[in-house]
């Protein structure tokens, strides 16, 4: 079950703020707190989706399409699609998600090789 006081619903509710990079009606895009590499941004659907399945599954393929969309505009709007750059989302306890609400991490700007 969605938990609507996750922080990342917070953000969604304006109750905290954030380092915003992008937002429309559908998304969010803003720089992650503790970032762990030059570039780090953290993406958000703005509907209630828990992890990646849940989005894949409950979100319909028009949103699913445009959020993958917008989160490669935020790759060019930062120029690193040359140069190359990481998309990842952490799912459960085993992929170490902290936070509840579905969430993309991208990351670039340098050579991302302790990521691995
Ligand atoms: P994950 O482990 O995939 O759930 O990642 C959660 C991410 O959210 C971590 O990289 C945190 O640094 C980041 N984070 C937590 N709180 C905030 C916040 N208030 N603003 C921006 N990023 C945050």
């Amino acid at each position: 079950m969605y938990d609507k006081n996750n922080i990342f619903a917070k953000i969604l509710r304006k109750e905290i703020p954030c380092d915003k990079v992008y937002e429309d009606d559908k998304t969010l895009f803003f720089n992650d707190i503790s970032p762990q590499a030059k570039i780090h941004i953290l993406g958000i659907p703005k509907i209630e989706v828990i992890d990646f399945g849940d989005f894949i599954k409950s979100a319909d393929a028009q949103m699913v399409n445009y959020f993958f969309f917008k989160a490669y505009e935020i790759v060019e709007q930062k120029k690193i699609e040359k140069t190359g750059f990481k998309i990842l989302t952490n799912s459960g306890e085993n992929g170490g998600q902290e936070v509840q609400h579905f969430h993309i991490h991208i990351l670039g700007g340098e050579k991302l090789t302790h990521l691995r």
